[in-house]
């Protein structure tokens, strides 16, 4: 069940197993107790501008450190708390976290605009739209926030959620629709949404360096995403092949193990330091070396 460890330090999980479905009853009691002894960790995944090489983004993607069944991946306990109704518990934790790590960042000078992923329950509730308004007014910048929404749920209630969807942005949240091309929204709907960015799926953009209808379809969505005025990133960008491919279709910012795996702050901070954050074999050779 809590099996090997993959090299994100999440585990691999397979739904489909019975086991599964048992411990799933221990694991809810386990998650309440998660939340109130601050066994969530928030890691953090670059996203480096293509153009520029800089970075000045990261997604927050929550880890579950077990006392006794070690590291839990957010792919498996995510949904879980979704469909038992628990979500948004965790939601409201990182999103307490990431503003308390940007204010302590901002001490030391440092600014990132740090994206935090929210459930369909969430963003459909106009109470979670208070509780971010009432988080930023009492510590953080909102033009440092963004909500990613995967794009299945931005389809569920569709009035719903444009109307909070609105008030987020009025309160100057960036919003990006994650996963893009794995739901079913309209481009009539997709036009009216009040998001900044669209963020292509893993399965389109790992799946470029071997089919050619990717590459085609992977390259339609950027010019769908630029047509509609928003940021276009690539997430899931392992092989430099694709990195420039990407680059020449003009996507204009890049995730993946390519550049960076989610890592702890402190990592983070570490990694920002370093010279250039472009994998070597894009980086110029330094004069020191001739
Ligand atoms: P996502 O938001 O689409 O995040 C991208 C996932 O892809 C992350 O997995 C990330 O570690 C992984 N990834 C990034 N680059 C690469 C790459 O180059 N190759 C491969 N193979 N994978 C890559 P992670 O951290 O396990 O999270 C899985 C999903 O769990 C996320 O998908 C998101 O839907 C959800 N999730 C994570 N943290 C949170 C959270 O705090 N709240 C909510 N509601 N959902 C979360
Ligand atoms: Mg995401
Ligand atoms: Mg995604
Ligand atoms: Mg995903």
């Amino acid at each position: 069940f809590f099996a090997k460890l993959n090299r994100e330090g999440s585990v691999l999980y397979d739904p489909s197993r019975e086991e599964n479905r048992l411990n799933q009853f221990t694991l809810l009691g386990d998650l309440r107790e998660a939340l109130q002894e601050n066994h969530l960790v928030v890691y953090y995944q670059p996203k480096i501008n293509v153009a520029t090489g800089q970075v000045n983004a990261a997604e927050a993607l929550v880890r579950w450190q077990h006392p006794n069944r070690g590291w839990i991946s957010p792919g498996l306990f995510i949904p879980f708390a979704e469909k038992t109704g628990k979500l948004r518990g965790i939601t409201e934790w990182v999103l307490h976290e990431v503003l308390r790590q940007q204010v302590a960042w901002q001490q030391t000078g440092l600014r990132l605009l740090i994206s935090v992923n929210v459930g369909v329950s969430d963003v459909e509730d106009v109470q979670f739209v208070d509780f971010v308004e009432a988080q930023l007014l009492k510590a953080g910048d909102a033009a440092n926030l963004c909500l990613e929404i995967t794009e299945t749920g931005v389809m569920h209630k569709p009035d719903v959620m444009l109307q909070n969807l609105a008030r987020l942005r009025c309160l100057g949240v960036r919003l990006s629709i994650d996963d893009f091309g794995t739901g079913y929204s309209s481009f009539a709907y997709l036009a009216k949404m009040p998001v900044n960015e669209l963020k292509i799926d893993q399965v389109f953009v790992m799946s470029m360096n071997s089919t050619f209808e990717s590459v085609s379809i992977v390259r339609s969505m950027i010019e769908i995403g630029h047509i509609l005025g928003l940021k276009v990133v690539a997430e899931g960008v392992e092989t430099i092949a694709i990195w420039q491919a990407l680059a020449v279709m003009g996507c204009d910012e890049v995730q993946g193990y390519l550049i960076a795996e989610p890592m702890s702050s402190a990592a983070l901070v570490a990694w920002l330091d370093k010279a250039s954050h472009l994998p070597a074999e894009l980086t110029p050779p330094s004069m020191s070396n001739f």
